[in-house]
């Protein structure tokens, strides 16, 4: 069998430094807001050249936060790409805000920056981009509407950990930034964790506030904060795994290669562009028969995964926002993709017996 994924697998080659770091740990008897949360914001944002990073619980409230402390006017439209996962829409939701889906790019799978600005209203007041499967949307592009128009722009970066565009890495490309450390992610803790990147002090002063009962000052609350803070323990374990993520990045792209080398012409493959480094948190291709190729697979011992099989504007509970509206390329993309094995626990001999298969298909 070739399961889609194998976490224990991909945390193997960690396991002694983690028993070291847990160790650490209970010796030292600090488990919130300690010294490994702050040694892993700093080393996180040194890594993307940031000037503040700022742990939070996980990727969903990272993106509420990062939108929250914008303090835009109540009932403001936010720009949010119509195939994304659900998360990205349920912040805007959560943070006050009005989702505005607009259509991502068939080739690219990513929000469409010619039909952003169709979707400009006075009440729009900031584009919340996601950088789909790993590779980054058109940045330049897209901040050019955003400046033209006064508009924030966030990116939702779950899938991009070490992705680029144009040398930049995802993350540092728009006024704020959220990521989520969920385990299956490209860097993934042993529970759940996220953080949020801004190069703007005010933002980050604000935010480490936010994340702790809107208090700087213990038992002195300056604005109706949350309880979200990145777990001290995930903290430390995360900082066992970052000085990894190149490597875990050079692995998905040396199998995302074989893949698109190798997989014959009736599979729809990502596209690969000058000036975007994608990392395959999602290696998808589409097909017209896809459930029955994934049936097929599976008979044949390769687990697939689809991202997404409903589209947003069909769950229920989106339904009082987009009831009514139609996405037909979102929809397309549902209908279609599959997602193939391409994680950190496969070896090249995995993917040359899933294309073998595919290309029997
Ligand atoms: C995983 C994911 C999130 C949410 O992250 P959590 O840590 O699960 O809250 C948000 N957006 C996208 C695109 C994701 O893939």
């Amino acid at each position: 069998m070739i399961p889609y994924d194998q976490l224990f697998k991909v945390n193997l080659p960690y396991q002694a430094n983690f028993e070291q770091a847990f160790r650490d740990f209970l010796g030292k008897g600090w488990y919130i807001m300690g010294e490994g949360l702050k040694q892993f914001e700093s080393e996180f944002a040194n890594y993307h050249g940031s000037k503040n990073a700022i742990g939070v619980a996980n990727g969903l409230d990272a993106l509420i936060l990062a939108i929250k402390v914008l303090h835009l006017p109540v009932g403001s439209e936010i720009i949010v790409p119509s195939n994304t996962y659900i998360a990205s829409i349920l912040a805007i939701i959560h943070a006050g805000h009005t989702p505005v889906l607009v259509e991502p790019n068939i080739h690219t799978y990513n929000i469409d920056p010619v039909l952003i600005e169709a979707a400009i209203t006075p009440a729009t007041k900031a584009i919340l981009v996601v950088h789909l499967y790993g590779k980054c949307c058109d940045m330049d592009a897209i901040n050019q509407i955003a400046q033209k128009h006064g508009l924030a722009v966030i990116e939702d970066c779950a899938q991009a950990h070490d992705a680029r565009y144009k040398g930049r890495l995802a993350g540092t490309l728009g006024d704020l930034s959220g990521f989520s450390f969920y385990p299956s992610k490209n860097l993934g803790a042993l529970g759940d964790a996220g953080a949020i990147l801004t190069n703007q002090d005010a933002y980050a002063t604000a935010l480490r506030s936010m994340r702790n009962y809107g208090s700087h000052q213990k038992y002195q609350n300056d604005q109706v904060g949350f309880n979200s803070r990145l777990d001290e323990l995930q903290a430390i374990f995360l900082s066992v795994k970052l000085p990894f993520l190149a490597s875990i990045t050079t692995h998905k792209r040396s199998l995302a290669k074989l893949y698109l080398a190798h997989l014959k012409s009736d599979f729809i493959l990502p596209v690969v562009e000058e000036g975007y480094e994608d990392v395959y948190h999602i290696f998808n291709i589409r097909h017209p028969r896809r459930d029955a190729l994934k049936a097929y697979l599976l008979e044949n011992g390769v687990g697939t995964e689809i991202h997404y099989p409903i589209a947003p504007n069909h769950q229920k509970a989106l339904a009082p926002w987009l009831e009514g509206v139609s996405f037909p390329i979102s929809e397309e993309i549902h209908a279609t993709t599959l997602s193939l094995p391409c994680s950190s626990c496969h070896e090249p001999d995995n993917i040359y017996r899933v294309i073998e298969l595919m290309n029997a298909f």
